[in-house]
């Protein structure tokens, strides 16, 4: 007899999912939302124990009663709202059904909202809409926390996605371009390894000890051209770091190339930080020691995600040597060129992420932007 029931929606997603797992394997019992029990992390999901899908959608109309049944009997959730419908109705709903259900720890993945700092600094669209659920959140009086979850590491992708493309060069090894500051350290978080075991911890020490607090899962902090060495020794080939503007090479919705200006303005021209006043990796860390870094990702993990993909680098050799740069040492940077946005002309590549069911997906190439 599982000894408590926790709520999740978007559960297919990778912080839910992660959780999920996490929950399920201490014998919790989990009533998680699926949009559809397709796919293949519906399907592992559903092969675990004590895991009940609720299905439905949230940006339909039947949401409220969706929620309802989704918090019946239930007294903590993991909520992570994503972009897709009305993020914010969709979050004040959730907050509303929970708090309706008397839920006694809701915990909710949130982002900052840049233009609350009083130094000029313009909002990044898609991380307001969740510091605006959080204010909701905390205005109705839920007993709640705050995640504020870093980069993933598995945004990379030697695909021409925008933001973390890890360009695969002639000589086979690997060129990052972005236009963060090479000095400026960035938040790092493995979300399908970790969010679950610290979110489990969270959840474990409960409301007592984190109601109202913002929590930042980050394991690592790590300046651009420190994330490429561990890259590079992960991966056993050259992986540097350039500093220049975003390159948007497939379709992406309107509202991800919004945030993609906004990320690149506020981020990389003004230079603020990522996460604003929030301290990592220590308390991530403190809470579950176990987490998967950038360079165990890009050994473990990295060559296998790109396999699926239909890519098949990992099969040609490395470049000769391990490359790379030091963590402390010289570091090639280019100039960044300019500040706008840069469109290139689409290119065409198989295996994708292309979700159909988005309102602007037109073509196969598509790609819906997360960050
Ligand atoms: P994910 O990107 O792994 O998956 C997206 C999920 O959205 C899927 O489960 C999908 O089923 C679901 N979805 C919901 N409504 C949908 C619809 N109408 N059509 C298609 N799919 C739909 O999910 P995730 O990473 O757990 O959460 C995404 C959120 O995390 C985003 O809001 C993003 O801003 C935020 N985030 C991402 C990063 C990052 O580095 N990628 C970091 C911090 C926060």
């Amino acid at each position: 007899m599982p000894t408590k029931t926790v709520a999740t929606i978007n559960s297919t997603g990778r912080q839910a999912a992660s959780f999920i797992r996490a929950a399920s394997a201490v014998g919790w019992h989990v009533k998680a939302q699926i949009r559809s029990n397709e796919g293949l992390v519906a399907e592992e999901l559903a092969g675990l124990p004590n895991v009940d899908f609720i299905e439905g959608d949230l940006t339909g109309p039947d949401r409220n009663s969706l929620l309802t049944g989704l918090f019946a009997n239930v007294k903590i959730a993991f909520i992570n709202t994503t972009h897709w419908g009305d993020e914010v109705a969709i979050g004040k709903a959730c907050a509303d059904a929970a708090k309706k259900a008397g839920v006694t720890h809701f915990v909710y993945s949130s982002m900052p909202d840049h233009s609350t700092f009083g130094q000029g600094w313009r909002a990044l669209p898609m991380w307001s809409s969740k510091f605006a659920i959080e204010n909701y959140v905390r205005q109705i009086g839920i007993p709640a926390t705050f995640i504020y979850t870093g980069i993933y590491n598995n945004n990379f992708s030697s695909l021409p996605y925008p933001l973390f493309q890890m360009e695969l060069q002639e000589d086979g090894s690997f060129v990052w371009q972005a236009p963060f500051h090479p000095d400026d350290p960035l938040p790092w978080l493995d979300a399908e390894h970790d969010v679950g075991p610290a979110l489990l911890q969270i959840f474990k020490m409960g409301p007592n000890h984190w109601k109202g607090q913002r929590v930042t899962l980050a394991f690592e902090k790590l300046t651009p051209p420190q994330a490429c060495a561990r890259f590079a020794r992960g991966l056993g080939r050259p992986v540097t770091y350039r500093h220049g503007p975003l390159k948007i090479q497939v379709p992406v919705p309107s509202g991800y190339r919004e945030q993609l200006a906004l990320l690149q303005e506020t981020l990389g021209d003004k230079r603020a930080p990522y996460f604003p006043g929030l301290e990592y990796p220590r308390e991530g860390r403190s809470l579950w020691e176990g987490y998967r870094g950038m360079e165990e990702y890009a050994r473990e993990v990295f060559p296998i995600e790109e396999y699926a993909n239909g890519l098949r680098w990992m099969e040609e050799g490395a470049a000769p040597g391990e490359g790379g740069v030091d963590d402390d040492g010289a570091r090639p940077v280019t100039p960044s060129a300019g500040s706008g946005v840069v469109s290139v002309q689409p290119v065409r590549f198989s295996g994708a992420y292309t979700p159909r069911s988005h309102p602007e997906a037109l073509d196969e190439d598509f790609f819906v932007g997360s960050t």
